[in-house]
């Protein structure tokens, strides 16, 4: 494998970027988990290794949980992890905007007040960053317990969306499509998770059914060349994470991505790191891993960098100044 060159890794440095899919318990900061329970957390977990692969989502997730549970157990806890991620993010990835969620099923679990998670969350956004906070409600996630705050949330101002997380799985609950429709119709943004473990009919159902223009993953589509004719022709949007999808097994390797496909048939895909405690990945992997393995170049890295602020929750005014400032980049670059 090629190492890129000092130019590139400075080019990418200076490239204004977002992070469109990120789940907040999976981002949760090493350093503050081994703080608050380093008995049990004393070295990272062996999925951090590059050569890495979960045997499968269940495992994944319950490694992951593990280590959530561990620690968010108050709002205080998300205002703190939030505050490291964002920081980090800033001033080590050059990340502008964010998109973060939280999962409704640990509020239950954890029996925390959503609303204070939310406002935690936003809280510790920098000044000179630009966050939205959505709730991730699993496919099963939407019941007695969770109910109450689901509904509530979508009147909050600190909440921008909805998620649908978790294992895919359809047909989808008769709830879902009535509450993203809700969700929509009270001003706040819908996404879903699809297209990763289940195939294209899987992210058609997504869009159909649930009405949303941006999806979580969505690489499978890839398997139906109408269905990514379609989402290019639409605008609909994924937002990508290459490394999860390869140690979740989604793909054998980085090289088999098809990251690069779905860009090249004018789906407009964003870069994200998922859920980096798992993963042990930062921003700038995925981008040096595109660049490395698929050959990417400062105008394609600079394209998947743009895209994420052609997606991003702004005023058009803002987006624009963005992307302008990529494009200004990749020129000079090039020059
Ligand atoms: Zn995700």
């Amino acid at each position: 494998m090629e190492i890129p060159g000092q130019d590139l890794t400075c080019f990418l440095g200076a490239l204004p970027k977002t992070e469109t899919h990120l789940h907040m318990e999976g981002a949760l900061p090493w350093e503050l988990l081994r703080a608050a329970a380093g008995d049990r957390f004393s070295s990272p977990p062996a999925s951090w290794a590059a050569d890495y692969r979960f045997s499968d989502f269940a495992q994944f997730e319950t490694e992951l949980l593990e280590m959530a549970f561990a620690y968010f157990v108050s709002p205080e806890r998300y205002h703190e992890a939030a505050a490291a991620v964002f920081r980090k993010l800033r001033d080590e990835e050059n990340v502008r905007y964010v998109e973060t969620s939280f999962a409704s099923g640990m509020i239950e679990y954890a029996k925390l007040d959503a609303r204070a998670v939310a406002q935690a969350i936003r809280d510790a956004a920098p000044g000179d960053m630009e966050v939205r906070v959505f709730m991730g409600i699993h496919h099963n996630g939407y019941h007695n317990g969770t109910r109450g705050f689901i509904e509530a949330s979508l009147e909050w101002p600190e909440l921008a969306g909805v998620d649908l997380h978790g294992t895919e799985s359809f047909p989808l609950e008769p709830w879902t499509a009535d509450l993203w429709a809700r969700a929509r119709a009270a001003g706040k943004y819908t996404k879903a998770h699809a297209g990763e473990f289940c195939g294209p009919e899987f992210v058609a159902r997504v869009i159909d059914e649930l009405g949303v223009t941006r999806i979580q993953h969505g690489v499978r589509a890839v398997e139906d060349t109408a269905l990514l004719g379609r989402m290019a022709r639409d605008g609909i949007a994924c937002d990508v994470c290459p490394l999860s999808n390869v140690k979740l097994g989604v793909f054998p390797g980085m090289a088999e991505h098809p990251l690069p496909r779905m860009l090249r048939a004018g789906v407009v895909c964003t870069v994200s790191t998922d859920d980096p405690v798992t993963f042990g990945n930062r921003l700038s992997d995925e981008y040096l891993a595109l660049a490395q393995v698929h050959r990417f170049g400062p105008a394609e890295l600079a394209e998947v960098a743009a895209n994420g602020f052609r997606v991003a929750l702004l005023p058009e005014s803002r987006r624009r100044a963005f992307v302008d400032e990529i494009t200004r980049l990749a020129e000079e670059f090039a020059a």
